[in-house]
This record gives structure tokens, C-alpha cells and sequence, in this order.
């Protein structure tokens, strides 16, 4: 294992096109594009990096993850009567479906959805409880005490973040939310901003790859059907409009985020997380989708087969 992602990292260093980093938010466009890593996690407690597997960056949309589990395990399957289980086919900040779905969002993956998963988490508590809760919740899985809110991201996306405030208050005028907008945006964006690495991600998705068992600390997180679904998910909906062609050169449930970080599970094998900072035109990880193409073909551990 340790001489596949050698490899990998050797290979992702060498590429001449890194991508993109996104620049929408502006904290996340000072960050320096030549930075790879890769961390696979297995269900045995063994633990493989390369490249810089100790540099936090900014999860992004990989937290949608953790906070679509903490729904589940709160509401239990009512989470559906507020989020649909679809891929979109649309970019992840898009507001189109929207209205022709009376402000319910196509899954909990795409931004509005994560949104809609905020505001039924909060259950009328303040942001600070509810981040509380999540930061809590990926130390656990993580088996870290040392994670943390990047506060310098989440202002940054608070500034910058009318799009998103456009999803919520267009979610809200149909009467969905229970929690102020303004609460659950603050929630959100705070969410997206969690600073992690990729060793530490890697052991925080173990669970997924475990049937819902956190190895590390022997506790069920989610039922093996929960688990199951969760990466149903991630491959159909974890890499917005360009879910289809991920699980088309990967084949592993995954879920991206704009800091270049991808979750992916290889179901009974392991948790992986990768990292660069460099995004395709869709808003993906260059280098990291390119990584675990290798890693799939590598291993042999796609679920659709060698
Ligand atoms: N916080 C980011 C946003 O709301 C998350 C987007 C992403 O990672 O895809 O735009």
C-alpha cells in the first residue's frame, strides 16, 4: 500500500496541470495550488500517507458528510421529507430545481440541500450548539481532539456568500426553515470551514467503509444499512454535476469539496482521503480525481469491478 500512494504522489508532483483553486471565496484562493496528499485508512487500524498528510485544509463540502450522518442519527429517515436522495445534474450552487421542487433541494450534497441538513439539525438551537455538535461529532470519528473551525474561511464565506443566502431565503419563502436564516447560514458556512488533514479524514470516513463500526473505538456510528446508503450518496450525488464522471473513472462512493479535498470509501477496504488544492472547470479536485483514478486501477477496488 505504502509503494502504491508513493507512487501516486510521485506521479500527481510531476503533472503539469494542477487546476484551479477556487476563488470564489477569498480565503481559499491564497492557497498555494502545488500541494498533493493522500491518506488510506483501513478497517484494521493501519494508516498510509503520502505527500503532505499533515497539512490541514479547508473540508468544504466534504462536511456535508458528517453532517448528513448526524441528520440521520437525530431525525432518523423524516430527514427525507426535507432533502431528496437525486443527483442534480446541475452545478453545486445552482437554484434552478429549486423552484420546480417547492424548495426542496434534489440531495443533501448539492449546497441548498446542506443547507436544508442545517437548518433541520439546529432544532431551534443557536449556530455556536449546533457547531458544537458537528466539531464534536468528526473529533470523535476522527479519534482528534485537535480539530478545529477555520474562523478566517467562515468569515470569508459569510462575506461572500450571497449565493448562498439567495439558496436559503428562496428555501425559506416556501416555508421550510424552522430556524432563522440568517442562524442557519451562519451554521453552514462555519461547517464547510472545518480544517482538517487528510490523515484525519481518512480515519473519520473509516466508518463508512466499515458498516457503520468507527474501528478505533469499536462504537456503531450508523447501522451497516445507514452506512450502505450514505455511500449510495456519495457516488451518485458526491461530486455535484460531475458525479457521473467520477464514478465513471474512480467507481468509489466520494465527496469533493471546493478546498480540494475528496472523501472516498472503498466499501470492506478502506477510507481515503485525498488532497490538492487544484480544481477542474466543475469544481472538483484536479490532481485528487486523477489520484484515485490511479488508486482504483491500482487496487482493484472499484465497486463496479477490476
Ligand atoms: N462552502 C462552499 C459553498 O457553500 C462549499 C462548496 C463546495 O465545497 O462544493 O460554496
Amino acid at each position: 500500500m505504502q509503494s502504491i500512494i508513493n507512487d501516486i504522489a510521485e506521479q500527481m508532483a510531476q503533472s503539469p496541470d494542477k487546476g484551479i483553486v477556487a476563488s470564489y471565496i477569498p480565503q481559499l484562493a491564497k492557497i498555494d495550488p502545488n500541494q498533493f496528499a493522500i491518506s488510506v485508512a483501513l478497517p484494521n487500524g493501519e494508516i498510509y500517507s503520502a505527500g503532505c498528510a499533515q497539512t490541514t485544509f479547508s473540508i468544504q463540502s466534504v462536511s456535508k458528510v458528517f453532517t448528513l450522518t448526524l441528520a440521520l442519527g437525530k431525525l432518523g429517515e423524516s430527514i427525507w421529507s426535507r432533502v431528496g436522495r437525486e443527483p442534480s445534474g446541475d452545478p453545486f450552487n445552482s437554484i434552478v430545481q429549486l423552484e420546480h421542487e417547492h424548495g426542496k433541494p434534489r440531495n443533501p450534497f448539492i449546497n441548498a440541500g446542506a443547507i436544508a441538513v442545517a437548518d433541520a439539525i439546529m432544532q431551534g438551537h443557536q449556530p455556536k450548539e449546533t457547531l458544537a455538535e458537528i466539531v464534536q461529532f468528526i473529533r470523535f470519528l476522527a479519534n482528534d481532539e485537535s480539530i478545529v473551525i477555520d474562523e478566517k474561511v467562515a468569515r470569508s464565506e459569510v462575506e461572500t456568500g450571497t449565493r448562498n443566502a439567495s439558496l436559503a431565503y428562496f428555501m425559506a419563502s416556501f416555508g421550510l426553515f424552522e430556524n432563522s436564516v440568517d442562524a442557519v447560514l451562519g451554521t453552514y458556512f462555519h461547517h464547510c470551514s472545518i480544517a482538517m488533514n487528510t490523515h484525519q479524514l481518512a480515519t473519520a470516513g473509516l466508518f463508512l467503509a466499515n458498516n457503520g463500526i468507527n474501528p478505533s473505538t469499536g462504537y456503531a456510528v450508523v447501522s451497516p444499512q445507514r452506512a450502505k446508503r450514505i455511500n449510495a450518496l456519495m457516488l451518485t450525488c458526491g461530486h455535484y454535476d460531475g458525479s457521473g464522471e467520477f464514478a465513471f473513472r474512480v467507481g468509489l462512493p466520494g465527496k469533493s469539496g471546493v478546498g480540494g479535498g475528496i472523501l472516498a470509501i472503498a466499501p470492506g477496504k478502506a477510507s481515503i482521503a485525498v488532497w490538492s488544492p487544484g480544481l477542474d472547470v466543475i469544481g472538483n479536485s484536479k490532481l485528487g480525481t486523477e489520484a484515485l483514478e490511479l488508486f482504483a486501477s491500482k487496487t482493484g477496488w472499484s465497486v463496479f469491478g477490476q
